[in-house]
């Protein structure tokens, strides 16, 4: 049962050690959301909130990514919201090269079990990590392909808290995103 094997993938992050981001995690947070979800989400990594609960996007990036969603017409559990980085870098530094390819066959097998029509990638780190290219700016809601999946980079919504012209253009990102389902 692809349930297995996603709750096994959660069970061996959770008492990863396998790069140096193990040893100041609270709680490791290997992502969440339907097995068989159409969506999924690829952030970054953990940040404080995100740590202390052992879940993705709880946050004020959390909060604005469901408001984010719901004028898409989406809600949050329908859709499987993972990172790249299982555990909080120190002070929200970005993660290192290292940690990501340490990291990285999680989610590989992630995508694999849960076989999603869409990947939207959440900034440049995610975006970077599956397609290999870098200016959010200038990918954000264009389309490509990740190993057979249509890949939408998206801006991290977090760009968003700072930015709030972003809301507007993250809002038709989403909504481009939806037709492509
Ligand atoms: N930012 C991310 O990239 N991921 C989270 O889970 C929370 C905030
Ligand atoms: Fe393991 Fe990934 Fe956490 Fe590093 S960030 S310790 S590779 S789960």
């Amino acid at each position: 049962m692809n349930c297995d094997k996603l709750e096994q993938l959660a069970e061996d992050v959770r008492t990863c050690t396998k790069c140096r981001l193990h040893k100041d995690r609270i709680k490791a947070v290997p992502g969440e959301g339907p097995t068989n979800a159409e969506i999924m989400f690829i952030g970054e990594g953990p940040g404080r909130n995100e740590d202390r609960a052992g879940r993705p996007f709880v946050g004020q990036a959390g909060k604005l990514l469901e408001a984010l969603l719901a004028t898409a017409g989406l809600v949050r559990e329908t859709i499987f919201i993972a990172n790249v980085v299982k555990c909080r870098p120190p002070n929200n530094r970005a993660p290192r090269k290292d940690e990501i390819r340490e990291c990285w066959p999680y989610l590989q097998k992630q995508i694999k079990i849960i076989q999603p029509k869409i990947i939207g990638t959440l900034g440049n780190h995610a975006t970077e990590t599956l397609l290999g290219q870098t200016g959010i700016g200038r990918l954000h809601g264009t389309r490509h392909e990740y190993e057979g999946t249509v890949l939408v980079p998206l801006y991290h919504p977090a760009a968003g808290l700072y930015n709030p012209d972003l809301k507007q253009i993250m809002s038709e990102d989403l909504k481009n995103l939806v037709n492509e389902l």
